[in-house]
């Protein structure tokens, strides 16, 4: 029996006889019709449908029917993980919207406030529009990536800006909302492909979205099989960013070309790349559908590496003992645990975040909890401006309470490992609210991250 063969027969022993479920979504205006919102009280949906016209909103049927345990709504966490909630807009955006929903208002009249809302919501954190545009030979913007660290460049195709479900905290979620300007997006495997040749210090690859795993395997294919020929040896390394695992895990087990994915991974890691899917997990129970553990499987059978990320959230994940069995759950699967993240400052921010040093109780409970193989993860890390910032802990040196922080990544590769202190705050969500400790004036790498904001500073 061919390994395909064996696939299919294990494929299909997750359906019986049936065919396998048909990939279904629904957005802000199907919240009205939706049966199964039948059995929440009305004014809920209505906020839904408030939250739903400035932030975005997309779910699909598997999710809906296979995820949500509702009997456990509103706090089932794969429910606030999709479905719009009151609290992620602020008391006085809620209010000014709803009254424009309660006087039947005309959709332009709708739209135009929620471009001014979504404005307030800081939609490209971490100078992503500014900071990160790499130009070609003439200097010209290159639309659709970002070169951050000088190892990694990202890579966000057109035809994967969207994802199968959106999360209700996604930091990306200002490329959801229908606004050109907001957007980041390339057509163009050409200009991907010039400017890795041309940087032979990338040796990671991050395709990106959305969700790359929306796309066609032809389409992602005509990116990525390039890259073996001899011109691009020094890209080692093929991440795919992705939350298919969780919202469509059929897309690797019953999707017409999930083979033709497969197949694709097989032939990358064959030929020597390391392929590795970067899946987006927040909770052990979307570890659990039997979908997810055989697209899991498949994956791995083709030599692919799957890696697992996820921010900490309020209202999701915020219990040491979630993210315990998450990790211990990944490992038994294979999955190696790779960051815990802090919520990043950006669109319903407030209702998710959790302060630092909560943060950090939470990542040391849980990892108390779990064996050295689980160890892996990395965290609380916050992907700021600078560089990606882990939160070591609070202690105390020489009478003072503080965060003892370091950068694991660095805009500048100097900053990496370095220990810096911040004075202890207990209220801080975010690295723009700490202060230096000891009485310095500011933190080793804020000058030289300002000439980097502003050259004319230098
Ligand atoms: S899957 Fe990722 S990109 Fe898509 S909505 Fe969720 S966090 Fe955002």
């Amino acid at each position: 029996m061919s390994q395909l063969d064996h696939l299919n027969r294990t494929s299909a022993s997750l359906t019986g006889d049936k065919t396998p479920p048909r990939f279904k979504v629904f957005m802000a205006r199907h919240l009205d019709g939706l049966d199964v919102l039948k059995r929440l009280p009305e004014e809920t949906v209505f906020e839904m449908k408030v939250v739903a016209s400035v932030l975005p909103f997309r779910v699909n049927e598997y999710v809906i029917n296979h995820l949500i345990d509702w009997d456990a709504v509103p706090n089932d966490p794969i429910y606030q993980l999709t479905f719009p909630q009151r609290g992620m807009l602020s008391e006085e955006a809620f209010e000014r919207m709803a009254a424009l929903h309660r006087a039947d208002a005309p959709r332009d009249e709708i739209q135009r406030l929620a471009q001014e809302l979504r404005a307030d919501l800081n939609p490209h954190p971490a100078g992503q529009m500014e900071l990160n545009m790499p130009r070609d030979e003439d200097g010209d913007v290159l639309d659709g990536m970002q070169h951050k660290y000088n190892e990694t460049v990202l890579f966000f195709p057109s035809q994967g800006q969207t994802c199968h479900a959106f999360c209700t905290f996604c930091f990306r979620w200002a490329q959801f909302v229908g606004q050109q300007e907001l957007r980041m997006a390339s057509t163009e495997a050409g200009a991907l492909h010039g400017y890795l040749e041309s940087r032979k210090e990338v040796s990671d690859l991050l395709v990106t979205g959305g969700d790359p795993m929306v796309m066609k395997t032809a389409k992602l294919a005509g990116y990525l099989e390039p890259l073996l020929s001899e011109r691009f040896e020094h890209v080692q390394t093929i991440r795919i960013g992705t939350k298919a695992l969780t919202y469509w895990p059929h897309r690797f087990v019953f999707d017409d070309d999930a083979d033709d994915m497969l197949r694709l991974f097989d032939t990358l890691v064959e030929e020597g790349k390391h392929v590795s899917v970067m899946a987006h997990f927040n909770h052990w129970r979307e570890l659990e559908s039997p979908v997810t553990r055989e697209a899991i499987r498949r994956i791995r059978d083709t030599g692919a590496q799957i890696r697992a990320q996820g921010p900490l959230l309020a209202h999701i994940n915020d219990d040491a003992s979630v993210w315990a069995r998450m990790w211990e759950t990944q490992v038994k699967l294979g999955v190696v645990p790779y960051y815990m993240f802090v919520e990043r400052d950006t669109g319903a921010r407030h209702y998710f975040e959790v302060p630092l040093e909560r943060a950090w109780h939470i990542y040391r409970d849980a990892i108390q909890q779990v064996s050295g193989l689980a160890r892996t993860v990395r965290g609380p890390s916050m992907s700021a401006g600078p560089g990606k910032v882990e939160v070591q802990g609070v202690t105390e040196i020489a009478g003072e309470k503080v965060f003892a922080l370091r950068f694991l990544q660095g805009r500048n590769a100097d900053w990496v490992h370095r220990p810096f202190y911040a004075k202890y705050d207990p209220k801080a969500t975010w690295l723009d609210h700490l202060k230096p400790a000891f009485g310095e004036s500011r933190f080793f790498f804020e000058e030289e991250y300002a000439t980097m904001q502003n050259p004319r500073l230098a």
